[in-house]
């Protein structure tokens, strides 16, 4: 090793020693002039920044979208304007409950987000693994994701907080029928599939609105842990996910994903027999089967994991032009959320960090706030209008106004339907699973309701199986065996 740098402090002076305090002789107590001290310990103290709530453990890679399909009927995105149109796409994977460095083959649907970096800005698809997700009302998020962390009290995981909450929200049914199956678990990050689980918009050059689902197939296949494999994993290697991600990549052996869209036209909405913005449904493939857009292959495992990692800023709010929202009620909840907790975990600026930070210049008058660090605009005006600096609103990029309810709705105004928890999980359990899966998911679900205790186990587990019935009588009965409730 050439030894041609100077150790400096932080603001750049070179300095001479590294590892002995500077002390009143030999022995002698610690002197307060030895700031280099001062400056590498309280430095130390502050390398932690607030854990995600949500998705703390996780990890992420560099790589390349490349559109395949022609989808210009959809979208006037300039992403999907041509087949072989590539961009550069940040993805983090990460469990969901768990603290950062919890166990990576812990039952837990798995995170799949991806930052597309287009010469449109850029595009977040902040999703999971999972097409479906556990509750349809953002409003309901912070209860639930309190019943996927520790109890108040025992600081402990809870069985009874979950089955309690999910017995009581049986529009969780359809996840948690996907979260107790074999794909609870997957074998790794490369092997599952990923979805933008909501339903999204896309606008084309005739102005025209569509909706769509996004899907991530897995090319490496669907590649699942067994319950028991999974727990022996947790304590052998808790990064076993992680690990296996970075070995590939390191390996050359590049995981790949092929994007596909289900398309639904507003007249067909209008007539779908379940909300078409409800998150906890999909939409039946062979009625809105799936279209070819591109492939998405990670290549590079970031330099530094804190920098591109840790301080990574995905938003469902984040979309470009010829890509848009949809009323999902849980997805209008998510615009808010996600920015509000990048600004809280890395500040008002975070979009300026060199990950977040879009390939394209940015045009606005936000300033100041702590750690502006792109030069703040310089000498630019900082109000709208002015007579100075060009920029307009382009009323190009307006979307097509939106049909809606003109009535103030609450829970109360529920269309036909809406309570319907129970025809999608029986589709999964009796025409989807096999013989096996269904086995396993039976025996996964007794594994866990065999931890509902307390005061209130036998109505939890009474309302519970009630709804399972619903879904499939057998279904119902087995677990009502194994937990020796009856027979
Ligand atoms: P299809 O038979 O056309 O599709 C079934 C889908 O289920 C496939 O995409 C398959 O993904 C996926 N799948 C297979 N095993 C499981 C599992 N254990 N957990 C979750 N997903 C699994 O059926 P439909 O479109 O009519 O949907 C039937 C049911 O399949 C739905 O109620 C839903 O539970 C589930 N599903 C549906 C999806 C959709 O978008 N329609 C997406 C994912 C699941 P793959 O081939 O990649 O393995």
């Amino acid at each position: 090793m050439k030894k041609n740098k100077k150790l400096t402090t932080a603001s750049g002076k070179p300095y001479f020693e590294n590892e002995d305090s500077m002390t009143v002789g030999p022995r002698g107590p610690v002197l307060l002039q030895d700031f280099y001290l001062h400056e590498k310990l309280a430095h130390f103290n502050r390398e932690r920044i607030p854990e995600r709530v949500v998705h703390a453990k996780g990890t992420g890679a560099y790589g390349t979208f490349t559109v395949t399909g022609d989808i210009t009927k959809y979208t006037r995105a300039k992403l999907f304007s041509k087949a072989g149109n590539r961009c550069r796409v940040l993805v983090r994977f990460s469990t969901v409950g768990g603290e950062k460095g919890s166990a990576d083959t812990e039952r837990d649907p798995r995170g799949f987000a991806v930052k597309f970096y287009t010469e449109d800005g850029n595009w977040d698809l902040v999703g999971n693994n999972t097409p479906v997700f556990f509750i349809k009302d953002a409003k309901k998020f912070p209860d639930f994701i309190h019943t996927q962390k520790r109890d108040p009290r025992t600081n402990l995981k809870s069985p009874t907080m979950m089955w309690d909450f999910w017995s009581l929200n049986p529009e969780s049914l359809h996840q948690v029928m996907i979260l107790f199956s074999d794909r609870g678990t997957p074998d790794g990050y490369r092997f599952m599939n990923g979805y933008g689980s909501h339903t999204f918009s896309m606008i084309n050059k005739k102005d025209h609105r569509t909706w769509v689902k996004f899907h991530f197939k897995t090319q490496q296949g669907n590649k699942t842990l067994t319950g028991p494999q999974a727990e022996e994993i947790k304590g052998k290697d808790p990064d076993y996910s992680q690990r296996d991600l970075v070995d590939a990549i390191e390996r050359g052996d590049f995981p790949k994903w092929t994007l596909k869209i289900q398309v639904m036209t507003e007249e067909q909405a209008k007539k779908f027999k379940w909300n078409p913005f409800d998150v906890t449904k999909v939409w039946p493939q062979k009625e809105f089967p799936l279209i070819e857009a591109g492939v998405m292959e990670l290549n590079e495992i970031p330099a530094n994991y804190f920098a591109d990692v840790e301080q990574a800023a995905f938003a469902p709010a984040h979309t470009i032009d010829g890509i848009g929202l949809s009323p999902d009620k849980m997805l209008q909840g998510r615009i808010l959320a996600y920015p509000d907790a990048h600004r809280y975990r890395l500040g008002a600026n975070y979009e300026q960090l060199p990950v977040n930070r879009p390939i394209v210049p940015v045009h606005h008058h936000q300033r100041d706030g702590f750690m502006s660090v792109d030069g703040n605009h310089g000498a630019a005006p900082n109000y709208y209008p002015n007579s100075f600096d060009g920029i307009v609103a382009d009323k190009d990029y307006k979307e097509p106004s939106m049909k809606l309810d003109s009535t103030l709705a609450d829970t109360w105004d529920r269309n036909e339907n809406d309570d319907d928890h129970y025809s999608q999980p029986a589709t999964l359990f009796r025409k989807v699973m096999t013989e096996e899966q269904r086995k396993n998911t039976v025996s996964n679900f007794i594994g866990s309701l065999k931890g509902v205790t307390g005061p209130k186990k036998k109505e939890i587990l009474t309302r519970q199986l009630d709804h399972f019935r619903k879904v499939d009588k057998e279904l119902a009965m087995e677990i009502a065996k194994g937990l020796g409730t009856i027979g």
